[in-house]
């Protein structure tokens, strides 16, 4: 009488969580956070005008906007930043 029916457990990921690793469980917790990465993605997009933001600290380096493809605002200023500082040098110091 625990007030729980008997039956067949179903697998999947609320199993997962319940700390079951069995081959379903894992796949329906990969599908998952798959699922939510998605729409992060999709969520992240439509709130920068369709960039991509990369889902990391390192926002504002040349490092997230080439490696991991961000197009921030703070990223692409880098990026900026750093061509201007590459073609002031090129340019002999005339300025
Ligand atoms: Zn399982
Ligand atoms: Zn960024």
């Amino acid at each position: 009488m625990n007030g729980r029916p008997p039956g067949p457990v179903v697998h999947g990921y609320i199993r997962y969580t319940r700390g079951c690793r069995c081959d379903t469980c894992r796949k329906a917790k990969a599908d998952y956070m798959r699922a939510r990465r998605a729409a992060a993605r999709r969520w992240a997009q439509s709130v920068t005008g369709g960039r991509y933001v990369a889902d990391t600290d390192s926002h504002g380096t040349r490092y997230a906007y080439e490696e991991l493809g961000c197009r921030c605002g703070s990223c692409t200023a880098a990026r900026a930043a750093a061509d201007a500082r590459y073609y002031q040098a090129s340019a002999g110091g005339a300025g």
